[in-house]
């Protein structure tokens, strides 16, 4: 038997499939609706085949029109002349040694995005991008290096689900028991910052003749761009997560330079704002661990002062820092971000220590897009 390299998965062939103008994925109801009447379907017909397509593509994964059985065959040839519903071409397919799963994938413009697949024992978390790279310079951040290429489109965010689903074999879509129980806007990029794509791709997502995941089942994670975490709440309803990660404002500006814009006080309060909002849950606020930057006792005991003065239900999450090459951070040791970690416990807030996941195939935070790039480069140049 043929063995691959440690934690490759058989790539599929490289077919450039998804063509964004004439994909049907990404789109409304109505406006698949409109579609069909573009090419000549009678209107009468449109909204009803509108609901039959989005069906076959989000709750069956159809991945081409000659699937959709109950649509005659005339239709699906006018369908196939006319439309697409394939998916990008997959550059790359790995599986970590702990289970992690990512892939890359490579849209009609060039531009690659990557998705990483978390399996835990009680859920499955897809870790899905927004953008390709990201213009906010957070100081420990990988992807703050490169230089923003573009916004994703909604059909390009929802891609990425559809893909992870493909490859777990996740269709047609189950009520229950899902690999891909858990979506997390953690991926490259700020979502806020691709606010209408986001909500777009979002609400397809929790459409419920699709998808049908709930929104209590998606996280939103910014850096804290303050307008839109009122315009989050109100039009998407998903969950928050804040990356605070300092707790006076002197800290975040240096490490997160969208602190000058947006200090502590006016987040913490949109903050409290979205708890507040009908049928909200608890906000989680990340916080990386820099060591000798904001890991000492002292933090620790005013991050929790910060979440009961401003009455905000949350939960910590504590990410030590992951180095990346150039970076000028390190991460604190093990006893300290134990000690950081208990003193938040101790005061009653939950503040579980995120384990790094799926570090040798690239996928943990920070490490994404920019090392794959580089790491084929150098095997090309190793040619
Ligand atoms: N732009 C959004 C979404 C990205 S989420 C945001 O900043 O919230 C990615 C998470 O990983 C953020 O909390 C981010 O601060 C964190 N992160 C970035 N670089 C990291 C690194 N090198 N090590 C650990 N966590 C990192
Ligand atoms: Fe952008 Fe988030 Fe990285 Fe900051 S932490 S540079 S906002 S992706």
């Amino acid at each position: 038997m043929k063995t691959l390299p440690l934690g490759v998965e058989p790539v599929v062939v490289p077919r450039v499939i998804f063509n964004e103008s004439k994909s049907l994925i990404g789109l409304s109801h109505s406006e698949v609706a409109e579609k069909l009447k573009e090419i000549g379907i009678p209107e009468k017909q449109c909204r009803m085949r509108a609901q039959q397509i989005w069906h076959w593509i989000y709750f069956r994964g159809a991945k081409s029109f000659e699937e959709m059985s109950n649509i005659s065959k005339e239709m699906r040839t006018k369908l196939i002349e006319n439309f697409e519903v394939g998916r990008p071409e997959i550059i790359e397919a790995l599986i970590s040694n702990d289970g992690t799963r990512k892939w890359l994938m490579k849209f009609a413009d060039g531009q690659e995005v990557e998705t990483v697949f978390i399996p835990e024992a009680d859920r499955g978390t897809l870790c899905v991008s927004s953008q390709v790279g990201c213009t906010l310079t957070c100081k420990f951040c990988h992807t703050g290096t490169q230089r923003l290429v573009r916004n994703l489109t909604p059909a390009e965010i929802i891609m990425q689900l559809l893909v992870a689903r493909d490859y777990l074999g996740e269709w047609p879509s189950p009520s229950e028991g899902r690999l891909v129980s858990t979506i997390v806007l953690m991926g490259m990029g700020e979502p806020l910052y691709n606010f209408e794509n986001v909500k777009k791709a979002m609400h397809i997502i929790m459409d419920d003749n699709g998808i049908n995941l709930s929104r209590r089942r998606i996280t939103l994670s910014t850096s804290g761009v303050v307008p839109e975490i009122y315009r989050c709440g109100e039009e998407i309803g998903i969950n928050l997560a804040i990356s605070l990660h300092a707790v006076d404002d002197e800290t975040r500006s240096k490490i997160m330079p969208i602190n000058n814009k947006y200090p502590i006080d006016e987040l913490l309060k949109a903050c409290k704002n979205y708890a507040g909002l009908k049928n909200s849950r608890k906000i989680t606020f990340e916080y990386i661990l820099l060591k000798d930057v904001n890991d000492s006792d002292q933090d620790a005991h005013k991050l929790v002062k910060l979440i009961k003065d401003y009455q905000i239900p949350a939960k910590v999450n504590l990410i030590p820092f992951n180095p990346w090459p150039g970076s000028s951070y390190q991460r604190p040791s093990k006893t300290r971000i134990d000690k950081f970690s208990s003193i938040i416990f101790n005061q009653g807030i939950s503040a579980p220590i995120r384990t790094t996941r799926g570090e040798d195939i690239l996928a943990a935070c920070g490490q994404l897009k920019s090392e794959s790039q580089k790491k084929r480069k150098q095997k090309s140049q190793e040619k």
